[in-house]
């Protein structure tokens, strides 16, 4: 049922059996998971995929556990749009957007959670945990109260509120540390060696990676069966944006999409940007930094996927962009305006970074785009709570609407003509 063979060092290819382990013994380097092709082939064609379940699960042939220990949340197979307003607004002729606010915990982590808590299933833990960024340990959590399953969740002490109750709502152990994500990481990774629990991005890292190339499958199914001139992803550890490329070219490989030849580029906040700064100096390897920028999903200062996406930019003809906290915000209202979707601070990343690159005419107007909006908005309200008008407050009185519609529209007016 499922067509994961073993895992294979991405460096010296040395092969292991499919365990909850990350790295390999003799080189170090991270372990991935390697499958059998052929089999994928035969088992799923167009047709069986379009017959299959509103969710990530109708690409179960691709993913790496067995279905039968799925806890089904709803994830997947989220809304793609065709984005007019926000198209004509950056310069381009044909903008999608890949809506992931939608999941059930509002974020894309849902999508790589429910293939780490399956496989953790499958291996037998009775315990989940994480490392996260904030969205990451809502999904975890989630995830393992829908399983009956004990919970871990540790996050950096500075995130926000949506992100800090949007997991002890679902009533985990939330561990807060003193400290950036970085400082969060290594603490996990070193529990994890005492602790028998599943960390979702640590010991059964592999398997939870490979979550992110569904959204790579949706949007070539979702285009008719083929794939984008060019992508815009935001980059934290950069393993959604090298999984969206490896999902195009899976497709390929089984035979349901022509070859790709997507341009994948990458957004990142300047406060953050180890990637998009090593990208700019023309070099495959990041200097890690300190993270400090409202984007706090996407603060990862050391990024283990790092050296991987800038590969996978000079492959493909790609490139990266990194924007400031007022663009992000900029980023996030004009999405909103737009398309009537409200994203967190990695979309306001996103956005801005797309406008960004087709105002330098490294995304040509004739590019057909998709940018990944991977988050929800009510999660960050606090990056956009000083930005937004202030409601018309009135009595319960026709007259006093009127003064006051009368004198917000004059204020509008008076704004518009000063500027
Ligand atoms: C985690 C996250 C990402 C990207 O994460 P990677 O570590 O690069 O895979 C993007 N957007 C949001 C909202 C996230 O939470
Ligand atoms: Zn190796």
């Amino acid at each position: 049922m499922s067509f994961d063979r073993a895992l294979r060092c991405r460096e010296c290819g040395r092969e292991y059996p499919l365990d909850p382990i990350f790295s390999c013994e003799f080189c170090f380097g991270p372990l991935e998971v390697a499958y059998d092709y052929d089999g994928i082939r035969e088992a799923a064609t167009r047709d069986s995929i379009e017959r299959g379940p509103s969710t990530l699960w109708r690409y179960a042939d691709f993913l790496p556990c067995d279905p039968q220990h799925k806890v089904d949340i709803g994830t997947g197979y989220t809304p793609l749009i065709k984005a007019d307003r926000l198209a004509k607004a950056v310069g381009l002729d044909t903008l999608w957007l890949k809506n992931d606010t939608v999941n059930p915990s509002w974020s894309f982590k849902d999508r790589v959670v429910s293939v780490a808590i399956a496989r953790a299933r499958q291996f037998g833990f009775d315990a989940m945990a994480c490392a996260s960024t904030g969205n990451l340990a809502n999904s975890v959590a989630a995830h393992s109260a829908a399983a009956g399953m004990e919970c871990f969740v540790f996050i950096p002490d500075d995130l926000e509120q949506g992100k800090v109750v949007g997991s002890a709502i679902y009533h985990p152990t939330l561990v807060m540390v003193e400290g950036s994500y970085d400082d969060v990481n290594r603490l996990c990774t070193e529990l994890s060696m005492s602790y028998p629990w599943a960390f979702v991005n640590i010991n059964v890292r592999p398997y939870y990676a490979e979550g992110s190339r569904t959204l790579a499958f949706e949007v070539a199914e979702q285009l008719g069966w083929r794939t984008p001139d060019h992508v815009v992803a935001p980059m934290a550890s950069g393993s959604l944006f090298t999984k969206i490329w490896k999902g195009f070219q899976e497709f390929h490989k089984v035979g349901l999409i022509d070859e790709p030849h997507t341009r994948m580029s990458g957004a990142q906040a300047t406060g953050c940007s180890p990637i998009a700064t090593a990208y700019e100096a023309e070099t495959l390897n990041f200097v890690p930094q300190k993270p400090n920028t409202i984007a706090r999903s996407l603060a990862i200062g050391n990024p283990a996927d790092g050296y991987y996406a800038l590969k996978q930019m000079q492959e493909t003809g790609g490139g990266a962009a990194m924007v400031t906290d007022d663009e992000i915000v900029q980023g996030i209202k004009l999405l909103a305006e737009t398309e009537g979707i409200f994203a967190e601070t990695a979309g306001g990343v996103t956005v801005a970074c797309l406008k960004q690159m087709v105002d330098a005419g490294f995304i040509r107007r004739d590019e057909e785009t998709v940018a990944f909006i991977t988050g929800a908005g009510l999660k960050t309200l606090e990056a956009v709570i000083d930005e937004v008008d202030e409601p018309v407050r009135v009595t319960a009185n026709a007259d006093r609407f009127v003064e006051a519609l009368d004198a917000r529209r004059s204020l509008a007016g008076a704004t518009a003509g000063g500027a």
